[in-house]
């Protein structure tokens, strides 16, 4: 198996009170189907397959590869495959899925929302949204599985101060005023709880957006094939990560969304399924972690790097209040695995947002770079973050010497031989 992080899903991702919430592309993109009437999604379903014939959408790769095979995918193929999907039931393209909601004076809305799956094993899901004044969302709730999937193990969150935390208030449905101490870590860093926007809850919020115009969705998929992503799903498994990948990629983020993130109010990061790092490097990320710790930056959670490229990987994020960030790379794409002590080794990626950067009178950095990012170890290099929605001027390094002495003699050698297999190519901007 490689190594790295194995991600879940990647999203839009909120912080309010102790939770984060994660919205991914995915959910929204199903949800949106979801909710178009059954004779809406026979005719966009063909008239996506026309357009892939006829060559005029080269988006769409996973239905072109299909068609070539099978020469199309008809209504009937699809509602084959969502019914093998869920349970034997089709009722994600032919059950309106909102079957009750209700509103309170306080900015609190309540949806029955209809499962895709078997309705007679499981009751329909209960989704609770608040939000507040100006439309943004102070918490959600829903009842299904992927919803209450624990995504908070071994992920803690330390975005707040500790110091911060005695005077925190927990607002929304969390709040009655009083004083809640949230659970630590070892470090005493706050430990946050994940939640994902199922498609129940993308469900609610389109139709909070589109009914009562209350709300604005993060996404938009004028120009995007979201039924290429539905396809991804069902007929391929490929998994939610993937799919959100593919629309971001896409543009199905907002201008909103991308300002939004920009100016810090969001960030677009990664929920995990699972970290598998060998002994070595899980030892060399735990040091880094409390070396970074000590310098005031804080763990905060999984994020996409170098999308679009084949180097596209998921790194352990950490921030610092001034907008710095450190990225640890460890995936087994970047060719940096050792024999002697069979370790897929960990770099360090520092950013500094552009305008930090110029701010404190630093020379302007025009390279960008290509290929094998951790080939140009030691460059300065222009770069956008996902994560941030903006750019950066980043550098790749190997983990300080004195980290690497502490764990293992070998390691600095280990890291001289591998370097000089990979050559640097960094490229300048005309
Ligand atoms: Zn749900």
């Amino acid at each position: 198996m490689d190594k790295g992080v194995n991600e879940l899903y990647e999203g839009v991702t909120i912080i309010t009170g102790r939770q984060k919430y994660i919205l991914p592309p995915s959910s929204f993109a199903e949800a949106h189907i979801g909710m178009m009437k059954p004779g809406e999604i026979k005719h966009q379903l063909e008239g996506v397959i026309e357009e892939v014939i006829n060559g005029r959408s080269a988006e769409a790769p996973v239905i072109a590869e299909i068609i070539r095979k099978k020469g199309g995918i008809s209504y009937e193929d699809l509602e084959e495959r969502v019914r093998k999907h869920h349970e034997e039931r089709a009722s994600l393209l032919n059950m309106e899925p909102i079957k009750d909601e209700d509103v309170s004076g306080g900015g609190v809305w309540y949806f029955v929302v209809k499962r895709r799956g078997d309705a007679r094993g499981e009751r329909d899901r209960k989704v609770v949204i608040s939000l507040d004044q100006r439309g943004n969302i102070v918490d959600f709730s829903c009842e299904c599985p992927t919803y209450n999937k624990n995504l908070a193990k071994g992920n803690f969150d330390s975005l707040m101060n500790p110091k911060e935390i005695y005077g925190y208030y927990l607002g929304g449905n969390f709040g009655n005023g009083a004083l809640v101490q949230p659970q630590r870590d070892v470090s005493g860093f706050p430990l946050f709880t994940t939640r994902i926007a199922c498609y129940h809850v993308a469900s609610a919020l389109i139709q909070i957006a589109q009914s009562h115009g209350k709300y604005s969705l993060p996404f938009d998929f004028t120009n995007v094939a979201i039924f290429e992503a539905l396809v991804m799903d069902k007929f391929k498994d490929r998994k939610e990560a993937d799919i959100d990948d593919y629309l971001i990629r896409q543009g199905a983020l907002t201008e909103e969304t991308v300002r939004r993130t920009s100016e810090g109010e969001q960030t677009l990061e990664v929920a995990k399924h699972s970290t598998n790092f060998d002994k070595y490097s899980h030892r060399i990320i735990q040091g880094l972690r409390r070396m970074l710790e000590q310098r005031e930056y804080s763990f905060s959670g999984f994020a996409t790097d170098f999308r679009g490229t084949p180097y596209k990987t998921t790194s352990v994020v950490f921030t610092k209040r001034d907008g710095r960030s450190v990225h640890i790379l460890c995936d087994s794409k970047f060719g940096a695995y050792d024999t002697l002590v069979d370790s897929e080794l960990p770099f360090i990626l520092s950013n500094v947002p552009v305008f930090v950067w110029t701010e404190e009178g630093k020379q302007q950095v025009m390279t960008e770079i290509g290929g094998n990012p951790i080939a140009n170890t030691g460059t300065h290099f222009l770069r956008f973050d996902e994560r941030t929605q903006t750019e950066v001027v980043s550098v790749i390094t190997r983990p300080p010497r004195e980290l690497l002495t502490g764990l293992e003699a070998a390691y600095g050698r280990v890291y001289e031989t591998i370097m000089k297999e990979i050559t640097p190519k960094p490229v300048i901007r005309q």
